[in-house]
């Protein structure tokens, strides 16, 4: 088991060095392989490509573009590929930024593969085997602790080096976490943007001096002028990295910063306008096509993300494509009425869990009322309503919130925003 992940890890330190034409090649034959998994073994796929008069072995450019809508009106069962059984499986789930939560069925391979792939991109980008890495993830608000971390040690790093990975759980008190960082002295920290933010906040507030080697973002847009922020005041550089639940990671910044290395070894990407490729610098949606994910493939699938494809050759001399400037998650941190910022990961990750819950969206007005907009399945109206009142107290505490069901999210021009705030944070 272990000995697969390094091998997968020690393949990938190959492959990112081959030329373009080879990884081409190589990503010619899983791409092949992935569509007909699932035009044999995905009831979803099948039934799709079958209504279409599509056969066994069809051409990628005509294979139709599946949407976020589509998948999450589809059963869980007819995603996953026949003989799974979900309960032996990992379950994971998106981060809802589209503000449409979805169930992720993978196997511990897969899993491993991921991680494989996510720990080439630490190394490239300066982190080194004996760092201690501190990743700050979203967990729900009325999570345990605990139940996060056995999930964490069941993982890659947790099993190569226990001590050098330290989850920590997010919480809305810095304290705790700025103590851990002088305690444990992590020279590589991992989280998203809006924490950042929040950290130099709290730092700057307490004239607390802390130190890494190395950050690295996820999970939310990281502007120009954030990681100018982040890399002032804590005099170190920051590199972003680009995934998601449903197909893992899948680009990450080139140490040159002339763009995002695309894992082309485990994903298909394209950029389309209106379905058809974007032209070399020119922006377009993502779709993705998972070359490792047999559980659940995803095939054409629009991320919901923008993003620009680059034809240049990256002076770090990586044959792995580049795109640049990705823009998608863009979200508002809400501030609780006694001050306390509630981080938009939290609220995500906390709501996307509700069955039954379709969609959402959190806007907060100026005047500190959040508002909160619903659309449960149908039948489902009222158990998801209780649901989400019930999740809304744990997090937004002395803070008045308004539930309403609608059918109508519209979307803002670049990318649905799924949690606005319009409260004003000096
Ligand atoms: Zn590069």
């Amino acid at each position: 088991m272990l000995f697969d992940v390094i091998r997968h890890f020690l393949s990938l330190q190959r492959s990112q060095w081959f030329d373009k034409k080879k990884l081409s090649q190589i990503q010619a034959k899983k791409l092949a392989s992935i569509i007909s998994h699932a035009y044999n073994n995905v009831a979803f796929y099948r039934e799709l490509y079958s209504s279409i008069g599509l056969n066994n072995s069809p051409r990628i450019e005509e294979l139709p573009l599946i949407t976020k809508e589509i998948i999450r009106a589809v059963p869980t069962e007819k995603l996953v590929s026949r003989g799974v059984i979900t309960e032996e499986h990992q379950v994971s789930y998106t981060s809802g930024s589209s503000g449409m939560p979805l169930k992720i069925i993978k196997n511990d391979r897969e899993a491993w593969y991921s991680d494989a792939l996510r720990l080439r991109s630490l190394l490239a980008q300066g982190a080194k085997l004996t760092d201690k890495i501190c990743t700050i993830r979203p967990v729900p608000i009325d999570k345990d602790f605990q139940i996060y971390r056995v999930t964490e040690k069941r993982r890659f790093y947790g099993f190569l080096k226990t001590s050098r990975v330290r989850p920590v759980p997010l919480s809305p008190d810095m304290r705790k976490h700025v103590e851990l960082f002088k305690m444990w002295r992590p020279q590589v920290l991992s989280t998203f943007p809006s924490y950042l933010v929040r950290l130099i906040d709290f730092c700057r507030s307490s004239e607390t001096h802390l130190t890494f080697r190395m950050i690295r973002t996820q999970g939310e847009l990281l502007t120009e002028q954030t990681r100018k922020i982040i890399e002032e005041f804590f005099q170190t550089r920051v590199f972003d990295s680009f995934g998601a639940a449903e197909v893992g990671h899948i680009a990450w910044e080139c140490p040159t910063r002339v763009g995002y290395h695309v894992n082309s070894e485990a994903v298909f990407m394209e950029v389309l306008r209106d379905g058809t490729p974007a032209s070399p610098g020119e922006e377009g949606e993502i779709y993705v096509t998972t070359l490792y994910r047999y559980t659940m493939p995803f095939i054409r699938y629009n991320l919901g993300d923008i993003g620009v494809i680059l034809n240049d050759e990256c002076p770090c001399g990586r044959g792995l494509p580049l795109i640049s400037r990705i823009y998608g998650r863009v979200v508002d941190i809400i501030v609780r009425r006694d001050g306390v910022p509630v981080f938009p990961l939290t609220v995500l990750y906390t709501l996307q869990e509700i069955e039954g819950l379709h969609r959402f969206r959190v806007i907060q007005r100026s005047d500190y009322v959040i508002e909160v907009y619903i659309k449960p399945r149908q039948g489902l109206e009222d158990a998801v309503a209780t649901e989400v009142e019930k999740r809304c107290r744990l997090l937004f505490p002395n803070t008045p919130f308004i539930i309403k069901t609608t059918d109508q999210f519209q979307d803002d021009k670049i990318k649905f925003r799924p949690i606005v705030s319009y409260v004003k944070v000096s």
